[in-house]
């Protein structure tokens, strides 16, 4: 009898461990800016999000002017206090929206540029945020997404992030220790783990080797 286990076990852990190295380049390699990130979603979501809003003060004021039964209780002799109320809670509920609207935006965009299925992503932060669990959907995204291509250290060509090697100059993207084997970073003098000098990268090596 074939035993499956250990082979499906490995690769579970080989894919753990890549979606590890994934997660660890990320951290290193994207800086996060609330501007950049806020400048990939649509200009037409942004614009979206005001025109409901102002829809919706619009008709807001209307009702009130129009139907004094419709304002707060205290305020139903006083037209400017009902319309300054309406346009409060309004606001209120708009940036909540706005909030979920704009984040959606940002999670199509954002899967796109990276290569993802965004349209199933989008879906899947839009179907959990009704249910009890609300934007777990964004946090489990921002956690499995997969990292941004970077310029290659030595030639600066823009590399994949599941790259070993630069394939316009073979530089190694994930250089380990000659010591300990560990991943270290390019830049390391000395191994982070057990302090083995490092040697400068050297474009030479790659041609030689
Ligand atoms: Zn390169
Ligand atoms: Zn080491």
């Amino acid at each position: 009898m074939s035993t499956p286990g250990p082979s499906i076990g490995q690769s579970i852990g080989d894919s753990w461990n890549e979606r590890m190295r994934m997660i660890r380049l990320r951290r290193r390699k994207e800086a996060f800016r609330f501007w950049d990130e806020f400048g990939i979603i649509p200009k037409w979501v942004k614009a979206l999000c005001i025109v409901l809003y102002l829809v919706a003060v619009a008709i807001g004021v209307t009702v009130v002017n129009v139907d004094p039964a419709s304002r707060f209780p205290e305020l139903r002799d006083n037209t400017a206090a009902s319309v300054l109320a309406v346009i409060g809670v309004i606001t209120a509920v708009g940036i909540f929206l706005a909030a979920y609207i704009l984040m959606l935006g940002y999670v199509n965009r954002d899967a796109r540029r990276r290569g993802m299925n965004s349209a199933l992503w989008t879906w899947f932060v839009l179907l959990m945020l009704p249910t009890s669990v609300g934007i777990i959907g964004l946090i489990i995204y921002l956690l499995v997404r997969e990292p941004l291509p970077y310029p290659c250290p030595r030639c600066d060509k823009p590399v994949g992030p599941r790259f070993n090697f630069c394939p316009n100059c073979k530089c190694n993207l994930y250089p380990s220790c000659p010591n300990c084997k560990k991943e270290i970073v390019e830049t390391d003098k000395f191994c982070p783990y057990c302090a083995a000098e490092l040697k400068p990268a050297d474009p030479q090596d790659a041609i030689a080797s």
